[in-house]
């Protein structure tokens, strides 16, 4: 957001605030905001060049909805089934006041298995406004962090993390406080198989619950009243702060009871760090614009949109796009991003690893010219002498398949 200003005081300061916020509004139009959660924030920090998918956030753009208003939907995301899958068994978890996650929980905190004391369970006031939440939460982890002898449990906490100047609400499944610290747990419904899960779904919680870190970790020195440590790795020893570790509870062997394992997540912390931190200020991005863009889609009492595609598509144009295939996995747009990239013959669809072997060279074209030993001006020299030498194996190679 605009930092406060020191020339003109607090109200100029304000005054900036909400020409920001009435301008990401503008962008989104009639549209309810679309708020990011963790999981988009962790996609977002994946591709932190994207300009465009870094304003469409913060303005709280449905791309989904755009995606489809420009004839190329993605079917991204999680499906119902995996929705409701999720949810069901979050249920069930935390039925009869948490029952099937107590033992596992106790073991964890190294808590008396039995007879000990109960958890605190504080209403964290879920049907309240993400503000309201936000303020409620922080105040129930500063007393429950102040009570070291005690758990204490937060069903559905509400956080907020800056990211790119904007404010972002997260909500994680549950929150353990114990002896002045806390400890993320994130509830998922793929299987844990004789001790072992899936490694890309393991992967991406890990990559979630990290985002939780953060922004428990912003929570904790803002409490105290100091500045967050900018080193990853550092551990702040604050009343509240979070673990490095979070607890992953999953189904155990396809039953529905649970098994919680500890995932260290320093290394998806150092990374989601730094890739938020090299996000483009969303200020820049909006003075980048040309006056009157909006990605308003114009819906009519139906809610069907009634914004032509051609001209929706040239508002979304006027963002620059930082495209790679990852983000077929992990963006709403990715499938209009990608046409836009093969129509363009830019190289970025191939992938970064070869948009970084290429250097200068922008386009598949010029890759092609540069293999056939006709490099343009301007093309590295060493990235043109790979080629050609590339495109004369592979005519050795097809000539002795031939023979
Ligand atoms: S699909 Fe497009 S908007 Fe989304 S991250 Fe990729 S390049 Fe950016």
């Amino acid at each position: 957001m605009f930092g406060e200003l020191s020339v003109g005081g607090a109200r100029l300061g304000r005054t900036m605030n909400v020409l920001y916020l009435e301008r990401l509004a503008e962008l989104r139009g009639a549209a309810p905001q679309r708020s990011l959660d963790a999981r988009a924030l962790a996609a977002l920090a994946a591709n932190p060049g994207c300009r465009r998918r870094a304003l469409l956030d913060a303005a709280g753009v449905d791309k989904a909805a755009v995606a489809s208003r420009l004839g190329r939907p993605a079917p991204f995301g999680q499906s119902p089934f995996a929705i409701s899958r999720g949810n069901l068994f979050e249920a069930r978890l935390k039925e009869d006041g948490f029952a099937a996650l107590l033992g596992p929980l106790r073991a964890r905190f190294g808590l008396p298995p039995e007879g000990g004391p109960a958890p605190v369970v504080p209403d964290l006031l879920r049907r309240a406004t993400p503000a309201v939440r936000v303020e409620r939460t922080r105040e129930v982890l500063a007393r429950a962090a102040a009570e070291e002898q005690a758990w204490t449990l937060l069903d559905h906490p509400m956080l907020r993390l800056t990211v790119a100047g904007g404010p972002a609400y997260l909500e994680p499944d549950l929150l353990v406080v114990h002896g002045g610290r806390c400890t993320v747990v994130e509830i998922k419904s793929f299987p844990v198989l004789d001790g072992a899960a899936d490694p890309a779904k393991v992967g991406a919680a890990a990559r979630q619950a990290a985002v939780y870190v953060l922004a428990l970790q912003q929570t904790a020195a803002e409490l105290a009243g100091v500045p967050a440590s900018a080193d990853p790795y550092a551990v702040q020893e604050l009343p509240g702060s979070p673990e490095s570790s979070v607890l992953l509870a999953c189904p155990k062997d396809f039953s529905n009871r649970p098994t919680v394992s500890v995932v260290d997540v320093r290394r998806e912390l150092a990374t989601t760090r730094r890739q938020l931190a090299r996000l483009t200020r969303v200020e820049e991005l909006l003075a980048a614009l040309p006056p009157g863009t909006t990605f308003d889609l114009a819906v009519d009492d139906s809610g069907a949109p009634t914004r032509p595609a051609e001209e929706l598509a040239a508002a979304v144009e006027t963002v620059e796009a930082a495209y790679s295939p990852d983000c077929i996995s992990a963006c709403e747009l990715g499938f209009h991003c990608r046409e836009q990239a093969r129509c363009a013959g830019a190289v970025e669809q191939l992938g970064r690893g070869v948009r970084g072997e290429l250097g200068a060279i922008g386009t598949v074209d010029e890759a092609l010219a540069a293999a056939a030993g006709a490099a343009g001006e301007g093309v590295e020299a060493d990235a043109a002498r790979r080629l050609a030498y590339a495109a004369a194996l592979r005519a050795e190679a097809l000539t002795g398949a031939a023979e």
